[in-house]
């Protein structure tokens, strides 16, 4: 499996993605805003992109369709729940659906509604796995709820899937927002000393070279992740005084939301 992360560079700091099988030259697209970008690529590795996934239906993730489609005559994947939502959806996937790019390359679809109600990540099943996670999970982040979300819904995706992935599995989010995200975990838990030294080392990032973080990576870094941690429970105690002293992970998952939605 061939994995290139396209920085498309506009104001919302979208990433694409080409998932490319090596023995066949077949290609899936995720969230082709850049249409020009990913079809310049495709076409420099000789590529034929035969597939175009969205991880759901906002516009900055679905507004390259049309051209690509156009270009190559691929096939549109995306959640079942995005039909009307998102204009000629070939296949309709649903939770445990295998999707196979070209000969090598197989993805798994999970069901992960938060951000949306109809969004997907796709989970390679490959020996080091690589989980394509749209606006669900970000570097040191989570996705917002406030277009078609909600964080109840968006904590279940964490606590029930992200959450119980291996360590090793690679993180390839929508949007590059590690910069903000490591500084709101870091007002959060300031002791945190992993989150520290990372954006120390990050702050001057180019993101045509992101550093691709793993799930154990998250655990220390993502304050969302964090649930249990005492100096996140404490400050949370201050802005919000109903909090109990041992709060159920839901209930600082979705304070911690709140808060972000602010930051
Ligand atoms: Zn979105
Ligand atoms: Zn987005």
């Amino acid at each position: 499996m061939i994995i290139e992360q396209i920085w498309t560079g506009n104001n919302w700091r979208n990433f694409n993605y080409i998932i490319a099988c090596p023995d066949s030259g077949e290609a899936m697209a995720v969230d082709p805003l850049d249409y020009e970008k990913c079809l310049d690529l495709a076409k420099l590795r000789g590529w034929e992109i035969t597939q175009v996934l969205n991880t759901h239906e906002h516009g900055d993730h679905t507004g390259g369709n049309h051209e690509v489609i156009s270009a190559t005559g691929a096939k549109l994947l995306a959640h079942e729940n995005a039909k009307g939502k998102i204009d000629g959806i070939d296949i309709a996937l649903k939770a445990g659906d295998v999707i196979k790019v070209g000969i090598t390359v197989e993805l798994e679809a999970l069901d992960t509604p938060g951000h949306t109600m109809s969004h997907v990540c796709l989970l390679s099943q490959s020996d080091t796995p690589a989980l394509f996670c749209g606006d669900t999970l970000f570097n040191a982040g989570a996705g917002n709820c406030h277009n078609g979300g909600h964080p109840n819904e968006l904590y279940m995706t964490f606590a029930a899937q992200l959450s119980k992935l291996p360590d090793n599995t690679l993180i390839y989010p929508g949007h590059d927002y590690i910069v903000n995200n490591l500084q709101f975990t870091l007002d959060r838990e300031p002791t945190n000393k992993n989150a520290a030294t990372l954006l120390n080392k990050l702050e001057d990032q180019d993101p045509d070279d992101a550093l691709v973080t793993t799930i154990g990576l998250e655990k220390d870094i993502n304050t969302f992740f964090r649930l249990n941690n005492p100096e996140v429970i404490e400050k949370l105690r201050d802005k919000f005084p109903d909090m109990p002293p041992n709060p159920d992970e839901k209930a600082v998952f979705v304070a911690l939301r709140e808060l972000r939605n602010k930051w």
